[in-house]
């Protein structure tokens, strides 16, 4: 399987892909997730990335294409789900590319759709396990003791850029910049449209059913 979720910040694509990534056992490949990583490591391409990060906007198409390329070359038959990636039409282009060398191709685009204003309450309710990286809401998906991880006790985190300012920046480059990447894909992929404002159970059902519907596995 290669897939490609897009939508907005704050949709459920991490959260679903999660979901797809067990049943499917394709290798989750998260731009923002590396993105984090590289800072937490302090390397070079952490410390050009954060002033980017830290105000909403876009980290340079050169550099993420480097690192998204690189890491896919680490999934194996099983395929990737590419999260948070591409997110401009360069990058769209650049994939294509890298795609064509190594001799593969995408499956198909889930295209999560929503409202900016429940994407904004996910945002500002989304807190993080800074151990393991698992994602909470405060309200929609709460863990069994108040912020605390279910799975190793830690005190759960709110992201920087998930703070009101930097949310309305977000949702502004997701609408200036990233939502032109469908029309890129559309005619040349399949894109399959889901309703990501049900309950997280109901969105894992509908993109099961549809990526059923297109045979793929
Ligand atoms: P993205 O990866 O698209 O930025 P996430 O998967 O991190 O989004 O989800 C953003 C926040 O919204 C998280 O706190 C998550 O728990 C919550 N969330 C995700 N999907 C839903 C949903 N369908 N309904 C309600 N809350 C959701
Ligand atoms: P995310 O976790 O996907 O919301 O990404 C967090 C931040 O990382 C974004 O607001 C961007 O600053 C940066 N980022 C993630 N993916 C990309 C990408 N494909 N292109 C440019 N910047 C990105």
């Amino acid at each position: 399987m290669r897939l490609i979720l897009l939508g907005p910040p704050g949709a459920g694509k991490g959260t679903q892909c999660k979901r797809l990534v067990e049943k499917y056992g394709a290798l989750h490949l998260s731009s923002g997730d590396i993105l984090r990583a590289e800072r937490a490591a302090e390397t070079e391409l952490g410390k050009k990335a954060q002033g980017y990060m830290d105000s909403g906007g876009l980290v340079p198409d050169d550099l993420i294409v480097a690192m998204m390329v690189g890491a896919m070359k680490k999934a194996g038959k099983g395929g990737f789900i590419l999260d948070g990636f591409p997110r401009t039409v360069v990058q769209a282009r650049e994939l294509d590319k890298a795609l064509d060398k190594a001799g593969e191709k995408i499956d198909a685009l889930l295209n999560l759709q929503i409202d900016d204003a429940v994407v904004a309450s996910r945002m500002t309710g989304r807190r993080s396990c800074p151990k393991c990286g698992g994602v909470y809401h405060v309200e929609n998906l709460k863990p069994k003791v108040e912020n605390v991880c279910d799975r190793d006790q830690m005190a759960l985190v709110q992201r920087k850029d998930d703070q009101p300012e930097v949310v309305a920046n977000r949702l502004k480059t997701y609408h200036e910049q990233t939502a032109h990447v469908v029309g890129y894909y559309n005619g040349k992929k399949p894109v399959i449209e889901i309703d990501a404002g049900m309950e997280i159970d109901d969105v894992t059902k509908a993109i099961f059913a549809k990526l059923d519907a297109v045979k793929i596995k």
